[in-house]
Order: C-alpha cells, then sequence, then structure tokens
C-alpha cells in the first residue's frame, strides 16, 4: 500500500526522483563518477553557501554527527541539547570515549546563546555541537547569534546539524562560520535515506591531522583527498547520488529564494489550519522552523486512531509525536516537494479525521 508522508522524514519521494534513481550503474573510480561528482560540486557549494569542499557519506546523518566529533574533539565537547536528537548526540560523544558535557534546555526551547558563551568560558571544549532544528520539537535555535559567541572562542570547531532545516531556510555556512555543517537526504531534500552531505572548514581539517583515533570511514582528510579527485572514498550509494543530482537540479530551476517562500508558506498555511482548530505550537511561534510544525495534542487528539482513519481513507500519514513527546505532540512535515495542492488534500484529510472524533 501506498501512501503519502507527512511525517518529518522520511517524505515521499516523487517520480523525477525515482527515475534518476534507476540510472545505470557507473563505476565509482570511472570518469563517468567523477563527472557526476563534479557536476554536483557547484550546486552543493551554493546550497551551503560555502567555498569549503561539500562531501558525500553514504550513511544516514548519525554516521557524520558521530564521526565529526571523532575528527575534531581532542579536549572536550560542549553539546547544546534540547530535544531527541540534541540530546542523543552527547550519549553519543561519550560512547566515542570523548570528555562531554550537556547543555541542556527543556524541550521545545531554543538553544540559549548566552549559556553557551558561559560554558565555553569554561575553556573545557574544544568543539561544539548544536542542532539548528531539532525536528523532534520543531524548535528552531538562533544559529546566527549561537556562532557569534561561538567565534568568540578561536579553538572551538563547531559542528551543526541542519537536517530538518537544510534548504528550507537561509543558512548560509561561511558567513556563519559553521566549520562542519551537516545535513541528511531523508528530510527537507526529499531523497531517500541513506546520504549524509556535510561542508567542512580548513580549520576542522587542520584539527583533524592533529588526532590519532579518527578511523577510517568517517576520515575528514580521507574524505578530502578523494575529493580533490572527484571521488568519495569508499564506494558510495551512486544511486542516491544520481537522486541528489536531480534534486539539485531540481532546486536550481526553483530557485532558493522561491524554495525558502514556499516552505514559509506552506509552513505557514498549516499552522494557520491548526491554530483554527485549537491547537498551539509547542515551542514559541518565533522560534519554531519551517519544515515541519510540532503542535502540542491541546485537545486531547487520538492520534493514533486519526492517523489510522488518515492512511486508510486518505493515504497518507502524520507523526503522532517524537519519544517522550508522543501522544503530546503531532507533527507535520511540509519539507520537500510538498505544494499548495499537496497541503490542501493534507488539510481536508486531517478535517475528516478529526471530525470522526467529533472535532
Ligand atoms: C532525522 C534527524 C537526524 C538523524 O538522521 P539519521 O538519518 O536517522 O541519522 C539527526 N538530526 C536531526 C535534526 C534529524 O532530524
Amino acid at each position: 500500500m501506498s501512501y503519502r508522508l507527512y511525517i518529518p522524514g522520511p517524505l515521499t519521494i516523487s517520480e523525477s526522483i525515482t527515475k534518476a534513481m534507476g540510472k545505470a550503474m557507473v563505476g565509482h573510480r570511472s570518469k563517468d563518477f567523477v563527472a557526476l561528482y563534479e557536476d554536483m560540486q557547484p550546486k552543493l557549494k551554493k546550497m551551503f553557501a560555502t567555498q569549503d569542499p561539500v562531501y558525500l557519506s553514504t550513511s544516514s546523518a548519525w554516521g557524520v554527527m558521530e564521526g565529526a566529533l571523532r575528527n575534531v574533539c581532542r579536549k572536550g565537547v560542549l553539546n547544546c541539547m534540547n530535544g531527541a536528537f540534541s540530546d542523543k548526540w552527547n550519549d553519543v560523544a561519550k560512547r566515542c570515549g570523548k570528555y562531554a558535557e550537556a547543555l541542556q534546555f527543556d524541550w521545545g526551547k531554543p538553544v540559549d546563546p548566552e549559556a553557551v558563551r558561559k560554558a565555553l568560558a569554561t575553556g573545557k571544549f574544544d568543539c561544539i555541537t548544536f542542532i539548528h532544528s531539532e525536528t523532534s520539537t520543531g524548535t528552531l535555535s538562533p544559529i546566527a547569534d549561537i556562532m557569534a559567541v561561538v567565534r568568540e572562542f578561536p579553538d572551538v570547531i563547531s559542528i551543526a546539524d541542519t537536517v530538518s532545516s537544510f534548504s528550507t531556510l537561509p543558512i548560509n555556512k561561511d558567513e556563519l562560520g559553521v566549520d562542519i555543517l551537516l545535513t541528511g537526504s531523508q528530510k527537507a531534500l526529499a531523497l531517500p535515506p541513506g546520504l549524509a552531505i556535510f561542508a567542512v572548514s580548513e580549520r576542522a581539517r587542520e584539527r583533524a591531522k592533529q588526532m590519532t583515533d579518527r578511523g577510517y570511514y568517517f576520515d575528514l582528510i580521507e574524505f578530502h583527498d578523494n575529493h580533490t579527485k572527484g571521488m568519495t572514498p569508499s564506494t558510495p550509494c551512486i544511486s542516491l547520488l544520481f537522486g541528489l543530482q536531480q534534486r539539485l537540479i531540481e532546486v536550481e530551476a526553483e530557485g532558493l529564494e522561491n524554495r525558502f517562500e514556499r516552505h514559509r508558506r506552506l509552513n505557514d498555511q498549516v499552522r494557520a489550519w491548526a491554530f483554527g482548530k485549537g491547537f498551539s505550537l509547542l515551542p514559541e511561534e518565533k522560534f519554531a522552523t519551517r519544515g515541519l510544525n510540532c503542535f502540542k495534542n491541546d485537545r486531547n487528539v487520538d492520534l493514533e486512531r486519526l492517523n489510522k482513519i488518515l492512511k486508510s481513507r486518505h493515504k497518507l500519514v502524520i507523526d503522532g509525536g517524537y519519544g517522550k513527546l508522543k501522544g503530546k505532540t503531532f507533527r507535520i512535515s511540509n519539507m520537500g516537494d510538498e505544494t499548495d495542492a499537496t497541503i490542501a488534500t493534507l488539510i481536508a484529510a486531517l478535517n475528516d479525521g478529526l471530525a470522526e472524533q467529533g472535532m
């Protein structure tokens, strides 16, 4: 049974992407592969707003989230935490044997730059992690303000996760001064899961060179050496790269600014519907992200029952809350290829599903 995914990743894959991914295979050390890789670089750099190389990793985002720490965290990492993904990063750092401290904020609250300054001023850290758009709570942290603080500490390498914000709103890597900016394939880019895309500063590479236990699969120096030849360290998911190439063509055709505007407009449409139905956002509205909305289940909707109706009657699903927010919140994605028409279809289905519960 096929149904449309309005969960915050993975998302429904468009026909054009599916078709691109079905292209005939090429060897990963062939000229055809180098042409594919080099065709994508300028477009990726433009999307990241960076002059730095953009590497491609056959792994989900977590591969690079863990790998980045192994490459640049020598002394200690400050993990800014305000939701399921950012909280887990602290656990991952410890599992890698790193000295890691949590800078915890309530779920649904953004990272506070002043608290970051205070923590970094202790001198205990040479790297920091934070998530721009906490997908579990739909919360956007003020990346420019956070980075302004981080840049006061020249020793600190910054690692920022933009998995659910990348390409939904402007994120200018070089202007912000983020060292390692990463995203994944299955959220805002609406590709199948399994690919992480990340841009890395020279500073971060210099740090990596000093690390003796950075391993192989996520070694930034391996990525860079291969990058200069238009390749990846090991055999990548080439089909997915064909999909990415198609995605980049489509983004360019739409125009980045238009893409940002579309996501904002569709996000507003979902918000307006939910507010009209008596639901409120989990985060304060000015800190709410734009590729999805996380609403409080203010009206005690039976979310499982709602999703059953959405799926069986309307061939679509939303998300009924992540981790400890399951049942208490629901999340609706407007990332990827959503349009005014697909959001209107969703809203009509939601109205039907809520009517079934007398709402
Ligand atoms: C989905 C998500 C991840 C994890 O991505 P995987 O592809 O499952 O590794 C990490 N960070 C954020 C913000 C996410 O939304």
